[in-house]
């Protein structure tokens, strides 16, 4: 199954993303993930993503296009993968369109998960992910631990440095200016499934799964 997870910041996606990798046990590819993991390398590519990453900005899209075609390309992708934050502009999904078709392949599915403004604010303040090993909660919708550490590894956790509120509304700008044209986008293609993001997590797990078990 080749997937996309399309929506605003914090509407969900990471959170998704885990649960269908255990699902379907495909891989989760998130170009957030592995942009923070070259600022935190200090590679070249990092040193380079920081500032944007931490305005609120897009990375430019030829950087992230090239991580994305690396790793669609490795052994654990062939049997399907759940794009998670990629694409994000109309020049990186003509990309990733050009990128499957030379490996012979084409996207199932974009889902698409629909939240309001006010509860993707509320969702970005009071997220922290482990330092440790990367697994996302919610101070009020998916409370950690009572030590208030991690419930898996027991790892300290951390408020991303662009999950302020001043970032955040940069944020949202961009993914209405940027992103969103990339729901019309993928209509016309015939491959965007809408799934509504306001429910509980395990809701909105079952429409996805439902969506796609319906294809
Ligand atoms: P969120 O989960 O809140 O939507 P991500 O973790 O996906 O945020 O992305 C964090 C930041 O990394 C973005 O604000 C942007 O600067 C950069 N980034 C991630 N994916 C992309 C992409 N596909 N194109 C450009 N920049 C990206
Ligand atoms: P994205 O990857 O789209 O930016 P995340 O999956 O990181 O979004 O979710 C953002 C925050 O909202 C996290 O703290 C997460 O625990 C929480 N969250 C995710 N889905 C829901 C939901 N359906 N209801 C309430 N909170 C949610
Ligand atoms: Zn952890």
């Amino acid at each position: 199954m080749k997937l996309v997870l399309l929506g605003p910041p914090g509407a969900g996606k990471g959170t998704q993303a885990v649960m269908l990798v255990e699902r379907f046990g495909i891989p989760q590819i998130s170009t957030g993930d592995m942009l923070r993991a070259a600022v935190k390398d200090q590679s070249p590519m990092g040193l380079k993503a920081k500032e944007y990453m931490n305005s609120g900005a897009l990375v430019p899209d030829e950087v992230v296009v090239g991580i994305v075609r690396e790793r669609l390309q490795q052994e654990d992708c062939q049997a399907g993968f759940i794009l998670d934050g990629f694409p994000r502009t109309v020049p990186q999904a003509d990309e990733l369109k050009k990128a499957l078709s030379e490996l012979g392949k084409n996207l199932d599915s974009v889902i698409s998960l629909e939240v309001d403004t006010d509860a993707l604010v509320e969702r970005l303040t009071g997220r922290r992910t482990c330092g440790a090993c990367g697994k996302g909660f919610h101070l009020k919708f998916d409370p950690p631990g009572a030590d208030g550490r991690c419930s898996v590894c027991g790892g300290e956790l951390v408020h991303r440095e662009d999950d302020q509120e001043a970032t955040i509304r940069n944020r949202m700008d961009n993914y209405h200016q940027q992103t969103a044209p990339l729901e019309e986008y993928y209509r016309t293609e015939n491959v965007l499934q809408p799934v509504d993001g306001m429910q509980e997590i395990s809701v909105v797990q079952q429409q996805i799964v439902s969506v796609l078990q319906a294809d």
